[in-house]
């Protein structure tokens, strides 16, 4: 039986705003155009109709871009028009991400203020060499003021650094895992840099003038994040976050268990349990679309139960916890080993899984391997 929709109970809010873009950057975004600020109200609190009722919230999520390049004047004008459609309750996590340099004290008592409990800092970096061979906007003392502040303000703060930048070495990186360790923040998330088409990073590699790490250093980065934030008393629970127990993002939970999700701004994608709808990508076009009551969809992803159910195998192996049997079937309406049990044996002979009959995981190795696994489950083949 296909378990009933559920209303969603996580909201997240796209701000397409930056100072510049970073050259790595692909996100749905336009630098240098505070100029579209209002435009963007006007927008977002048309969009908002198309909730009918209040939504009552367990986590909110304002992503971008970067959400505290609006400024205080700014967020206060983008929380007055979330406040009334959407309502989190009392223990909600509310998460809001910033660059380092935006924030002062103000910000950070506006947005705690506003109900905000968690920043997102996009730190990527404490290494000032990093920094630059990232082509990012602020410097390592920018991002030990920003935590300082926030964390003086009583607010949970997760940092994200990437690994594998153009040039950084094993050591840069085991360096950068001190550095983000002493700041006493309680979430780290980590990523390996992606070259995406269309990137100032990308065009630079193709002339040769910025190359891939090699593989087997990526690796070994990564194994190096994993040991070094265990050790420091993370706990590794998905395969690029770590969090002080008691502060994983409970946002991402939310996907990653495949609950249903709403979702405004430009490119920002919302799921019902069954559908994934994707606004219009471009800022401008999501802009115009909607203030002229046009139809701003980018893209409609319906899912069979069966594809909702292989997708839940992926996001939910991704996850230390790995899947339940029975919750799967519980949430899914299918058996685990109707849409992975081949799959599931083959890890588990090549050393990538355990399975101790009720419950799938993901080794260490699986967990490397994770995006070369997913294949076999995605096309059916599990
Ligand atoms: S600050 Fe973040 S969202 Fe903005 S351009 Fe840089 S990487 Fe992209």
């Amino acid at each position: 039986m296909i378990p009933a929709l559920a209303p969603p109970r996580s909201v997240y809010v796209h701000v397409p705003f930056c100072r510049h873009r970073c050259g790595y950057c692909d996100f749905s975004l336009l630098a240098g155009r505070d100029d579209l600020f209002e435009r963007y109200f006007l927008a977002m609190a048309c969009e908002l109709k198309r909730v009918p009722l209040p939504l009552a919230l367990d986590t909110l999520y304002l992503g971008g871009g970067t959400p505290s390049h609006l400024g205080p004047a700014g967020l206060r004008r983008l929380f007055n028009l979330l406040h009334g459609p959407l309502v989190p309750v009392g223990t909600a996590e509310i998460t809001m991400e910033a660059n380092p340099s935006d924030v002062t004290g103000p910000l950070a008592a506006l947005a705690k203020g506003f109900g905000v409990t968690r920043f997102s800092l996009g730190a990527q970096s404490l290494d000032a060499a990093t920094l630059r061979s990232l082509d990012r906007d602020h410097s390592p003392d920018d991002v030990r003021q920003a935590t300082a502040t926030l964390l003086g303000a009583g607010l949970s703060v997760s940092v994200d650094l990437l690994i594998a930048a153009p040039g950084q070495s094993l050591a840069a990186v085991e360096q950068d895992l001190e550095a983000v360790i002493a700041l006493g923040v309680q979430h780290v998330s980590v990523y390996c840099l992606t070259w995406e088409k269309g990137t100032q990073f990308d065009a630079l590699r193709a002339q040769g003038i910025l190359s891939v790490a090699d593989e087997s250093i990526e690796r070994a980065m990564f194994e190096a994040t994993i040991d070094r934030l265990e050790a420091a008393g993370f706990e590794h629970y998905e395969v690029s976050n770590f969090a002080r127990p008691g502060f994983r993002c409970r946002h991402n939970e939310a996907y990653w268990d495949c609950r249903p999700w709403e979702a405004f701004g430009p490119g920002a994608a919302r799921y019902d349990g069954r559908e994934r709808i994707t606004n219009h990508r471009s800022t401008t076009g999501w802009m115009t679309r909607v203030l002229e009551g046009q139809d701003f969809t980018g893209d409609r992803d319906a899912m069979t139960p069966e594809e909702a159910a292989r997708e839940r195998v992926v996001v939910g192996l991704r996850r230390r916890d790995g899947l339940d049997r029975e919750e799967f079937r519980a949430a899914s309406g299918l058996a685990l080993d109707t849409i992975a049990g081949a799959a599931i044996v083959a890890w588990v002979a090549d050393g990538l899984a355990t399975d101790d009959g009720q419950r799938v995981r993901l080794t260490r190795e699986g967990l490397l391997l994770s995006d070369a696994l997913w294949q076999r489950v995605l096309t059916g083949r599990g």
